[in-house]
């Protein structure tokens, strides 16, 4: 069923009428983040009663939230099939230039959103995959994750938010739905988040990358890396069997990224896997040629993998090999750790039915 939170506003201007009443009920679910029609004082009635019946705004509800000391919080959504989805607010320092030119940090909000409940990729290091795949997320389960952080947060509609989609699922494997949210989040009338101010994270799927680039919507991309050959990726994704690294390096090369932007290549790093000087070396190669920034991610543990936490001293050593050969390189904070830091541990823990 279609809600109200998955028409663009050229489409709810189509369906309403006076179209004007569009932008107001716009504003009213993405400025003032109303969660009903009850609310939207300067709507008819009647018009109410009508596109409730139609397209209901009671589609989710947060059903758990935790917070680290660091501001990280996480949010349990349930939807109206009883399953759930999580979504994570970050906060960062961000540089600025003021009007002088000098730079100053500010802090800046990253919500890191879902777009599957569950994965079909099944990496063997995460937790979202050992539930298997459920379902994808509808355009309006993608966009209430925000609209209800910025509500709960009391986050000005005005002050700008980054969005990551590296909550569960996989974003290219519910192309056409993360597509949708991505063009209703960017609405000006609406949420207003600039497509620059978006990243999809995926894990590969070469031929999704190149239909997403053809789009030109103006997002970012991360690419979930993690390995520098076909053989350990292929342990690590196993649909890197059909999308092999050098299918998503040559993806990456046509992809149209914005020019002061890069594009981010994301390692998890894993003891004894993929933690050496010579993985470092070859990811520089790999990466020869592209305007790419690398993250590198402490694999966090969970009951039940093989997989270690890589030490601090050889997440550094990898980290100096990059930069010394002049690839830009960060280390992942691990924002939350006190909470339930990876994806798709709090609703792990939902379902042990811990507290
Ligand atoms: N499916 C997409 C986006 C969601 S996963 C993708 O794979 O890119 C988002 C991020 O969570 C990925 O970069 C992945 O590496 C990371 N992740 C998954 N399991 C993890 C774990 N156990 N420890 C640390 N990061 C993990
Ligand atoms: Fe899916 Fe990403 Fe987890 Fe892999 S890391 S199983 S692609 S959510």
């Amino acid at each position: 069923m279609k809600t109200l939170y998955d028409f663009t506003l050229e489409e709810l201007q189509n369906e309403v009428k006076p179209s004007f009443r569009a932008k107001q009920i716009y504003n009213w679910i993405y400025k003032k983040y109303a969660t009903s029609y009850d609310e939207m004082k300067n709507i008819p009635k009647n018009l109410k009663v009508e596109l409730e019946e139609k397209y209901p705004m009671d589609i989710c509800k947060i059903i758990r939230i935790e917070e680290s000391s660091d501001g990280t919080k996480k949010y349990l959504f349930q939807y109206k099939d009883g399953k759930t989805a999580e979504a994570v607010l970050l906060l960062m320092k961000e540089k600025q230039k003021d009007e002088n030119g000098n730079i100053t940090k500010s802090e800046q909000y990253t919500f890191c959103i879902s777009s599957q409940v569950g994965c079909k990729v099944g990496c063997t290091f995460c937790l979202t995959a050992k539930g298997g795949f459920v379902r994808n997320l509808t355009p309006g389960e993608i966009v209430t994750q925000i609209s209800y952080l910025k509500k709960d947060n009391n986050i000005a509609e005005n002050k700008s938010v980054n969005l990551v989609y590296m909550g569960m699922g996989e974003p290219l494997d519910n192309f056409d739905n993360v597509v949708k949210a991505i063009k209703i989040i960017s609405e000006e009338d609406g949420l207003s988040i600039s497509t620059r101010r978006q990243t999809i994270s995926t894990s590969g799927i070469s031929t999704k990358i190149a239909k997403l680039g053809k789009l030109n919507l103006g997002v970012q991309l991360a690419i979930s890396l993690h390995a520098v050959d076909d053989g350990l990726r292929s342990e690590l994704i196993p649909m890197n069997k059909a999308y092999n690294i050098q299918s998503i390096i040559d993806a990456v090369r046509e992809f149209p990224i914005d020019t002061r932007k890069k594009v981010m290549f994301e390692y998890l790093v894993i003891k004894d896997k993929n933690d050496d000087t010579k993985s470092a070396d070859k990811l520089v190669k790999l990466l020869n040629g592209i305007d790419a920034k690398v993250n590198l991610i402490y694999f966090n543990p969970f009951p039940g993998t093989t997989y270690e936490r890589p030490s601090k001293n050889s997440m550094m050593r990898f980290q100096e090999y990059l930069l010394n050969k002049k690839v830009i390189c960060t280390i992942r904070e691990s924002k939350g750790i006190d909470i339930s830091a990876a994806c798709g541990q709090l609703k792990e823990k939902e379902q042990n039915g811990n507290s």
